[in-house]
């Protein structure tokens, strides 16, 4: 596929949405890969983006909660409000849930790496004024640390492992300290990574390619592994890490999903009571990341690798497809 700057027609907005004037739109993992064809949810011509802030330029007919000049970020699915989930409140699983910025064939919805977006008012959250627009931009990935560390059962003094020291899992190391885990691990292959957990509040760091994470986390945690483990790779390998590391009767919560499939080692799980459990997007989370991100809780300073405008992002695209060293998240100024 190729990325094309192009002028479009300003979105139009029916009477329960507001239009944004997008003034910071992260580029996600999910909008890379989608680029080359292989997940089947980029399909030209659609406006990615899925992660922004902006302030509302237009309001439709029928809002009432919001006007023009709020400072706003929104969900980066839409929701229905009318399923069986979205009225327990599990959003995330809306039986006709749309992602922002992305063409699957069962739908298209233009997303924000434009200077225009349109979205429905249910799914807005109002920014404090002292919250940068670039910071917000990240709410949706820090939601998806707090929405994982929210579904893992955990009490007070309880020690976490995070596998994977990407993004989302620098995220989730940092959740975990705000829910409570006395300590907490962080695992990946990578030092520098490591290091960075390490400034953003892990406890300890092990790299698991030459030292057996799961014997030095069960060396400090009475011989018994840690109490719960937040996977946040979604490949063979770290999801064994995990298990491994984890206590009889731990929970594992699995994040990533980078690759389809994985070989699940059965015998462990099943023997020693380990509960594995799937954490998709968010479901309400957003105030409380907003409250963590303005109170300086969470921290998403160190992630941003860079900036760019409009014009320039096709080249941030092309060098975060490269996988070169060192770039976590660029934020793209529309
Ligand atoms: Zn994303
Ligand atoms: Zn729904």
């Amino acid at each position: 596929m190729e990325l094309e700057l192009t002028d479009l027609p300003q979105p139009e907005i029916g009477p329960r949405d507001v239009l944004i004037r997008v003034r910071a739109c992260g580029i996600c993992g999910s909008d890379v890969h989608g680029l080359d064809g292989s997940t089947g949810r980029r399909i030209p011509p659609v406006v990615m983006g899925h992660e922004a802030a902006g302030v509302i330029s237009e309001v439709g007919r029928d809002v009432k909660a919001w006007k023009p000049g709020d400072r706003v970020t929104f969900d980066s699915t839409v929701s229905c409000g009318a399923c069986h989930f979205c009225r327990q409140g599990d959003i995330n699983l809306c039986d006709n849930r749309q992602v922002l910025g992305v063409s699957c064939g069962d739908y298209r919805r233009n997303g924000a790496f434009a200077e225009y977006v349109a979205v429905p008012e249910n799914i807005l959250y109002r920014l404090p004024d002292g919250l940068a627009f670039e910071h917000a931009a990240m709410i949706e990935a820090v939601s998806i640390a707090v929405h994982a560390v929210n579904l893992t059962p955990r009490s007070l003094g309880d020690t976490a492992v995070v596998v994977g020291s990407g993004m989302i899992g620098q995220l989730a190391v940092q959740a975990a300290k705000v829910a409570g885990f006395s300590r907490v691990f962080a695992v990946d292959i990578d030092d520098a990574k490591l290091e960075m957990a390490r400034k953003l509040g892990a406890d300890e760091v092990f790299n698991s390619k030459n030292t057996d994470a799961a014997k030095e986390i069960a060396e400090r945690t009475g011989g018994r592994g840690a109490d719960a483990a937040l996977e946040a790779v979604g490949a063979t390998d770290p999801i064994r890490t995990a298990i491994s590391c984890v206590r009889k009767g731990g929970t594992v919560t699995l994040i990533g999903n980078i690759t389809p499939k994985i070989e699940l080692p059965l015998q462990p799980v099943v023997t020693r009571e380990i509960r594995r459990q799937g954490s998709c997007a968010s479901s309400g989370e957003y105030p409380a990341c907003i409250e963590l991100l303005s109170s300086g809780k969470i921290r998403v300073d160190s992630m941003i690798s860079a900036r760019s405008p409009l014009d320039d992002a096709a080249s941030w695209f092309d060098r975060l497809y490269r996988h070169e060293p060192n770039l976590m998240k660029v934020i793209v100024q529309p």
